[in-house]
């Protein structure tokens, strides 16, 4: 109904690890099919920052609204329900199958958690599902490789097909080119692009170059805390943003 509502609010979230204190206090709201980057230096809380919004823990103070919902303190399975995703790290890819097994089992085990209104799928749909994702995120000529032969870049782009099985309204993606060769991330960031025509996208990345030319909005996260948010002129601009990472 209102297609200016923001999918995803954060409010007034604070996270605690002991007596440290990981996220301090941020308010941030998200925008339908937009492609948002959170940056900030090493130790910035952007990761926290993610685990929080995709329910792998609750924060210890403030709010998470979904659609317009408070879904603070949902189990993380409750959050996948309801189509948020977190691309899938390195350690959930099944190294002695092939590509296309891996993503028909993570389309399986999610529609499994579906099952409450939703049959499981059968087999040959499940596989034509997997490929389909495969062939979005470039891996069709590769996909009955095993895993542990695909290339870094190549693997992590099955945990993105992965993540995508459920068809997540929202995807959380934490430093998706870590690791990668200036090829690589060429591809990573033309197909992070397309994902976000058709969804909300979220991107966490500390190389802040790579996503100025790539995203309409930068929030910037500094030692827990809000620093700044803007378009990638005003971010450039900002005195402040500009001390953190040139120390000027
Ligand atoms: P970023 O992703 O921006 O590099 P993180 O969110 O991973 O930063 O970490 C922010 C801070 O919170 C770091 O100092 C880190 O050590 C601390 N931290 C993160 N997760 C935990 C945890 N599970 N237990 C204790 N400290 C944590
Ligand atoms: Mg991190």
């Amino acid at each position: 109904p209102d297609g200016d509502a923001p999918i995803l609010e954060v409010r007034h979230v604070t996270r605690r690890f002991g007596r440290f204190v990981a996220l301090n206090d941020v308010s941030v709201a998200f925008r339908r099919r937009r492609l948002t980057a959170i940056i900030g230096p090493n130790g910035a809380g952007k990761s926290t920052f993610f685990n929080v919004v995709s329910g792998a823990f609750p924060p210890s103070e403030g709010a998470i609204l979904f659609e317009g919902r408070d879904i603070t303190g949902l189990a993380p399975h409750g959050f996948a329900r309801l189509g948020i995703a977190k691309s899938f790290q390195i350690t959930n890819v099944f190294k002695q199958l092939s590509a296309r097994e891996n993503v028909r089992v993570a389309a399986q085990m999610r529609r499994t958690r579906f099952q409450l209104w939703r049959p499981r799928a059968a087999y040959p749909e499940l596989l034509e599902q997997a490929d389909a994702l495969l062939e979005r995120v470039g891996l069709a000529d590769v996909r009955d490789k095993p895993a542990s032969d695909l290339a870094h870049g190549q693997q992590r782009a099955l945990e993105i097909a992965m993540a995508l099985a459920p068809d997540p309204t929202l995807l959380l993606m934490d430093e998706p080119t870590a690791g990668m060769s200036p090829q690589e991330t060429g591809v990573m960031m033309g197909l992070i692009e397309r994902l976000a025509e058709e969804r909300t996208v979220i991107l966490v990345e500390h190389k802040m170059k790579l996503v100025m030319g790539l995203c309409e909005r930068l929030i910037v996260l500094h030692h827990g805390e809000f620093l700044a948010e803007g378009t990638p002129d005003e971010i450039r601009a900002h005195d402040e943003v500009r001390r953190v990472y040139l120390g000027t």
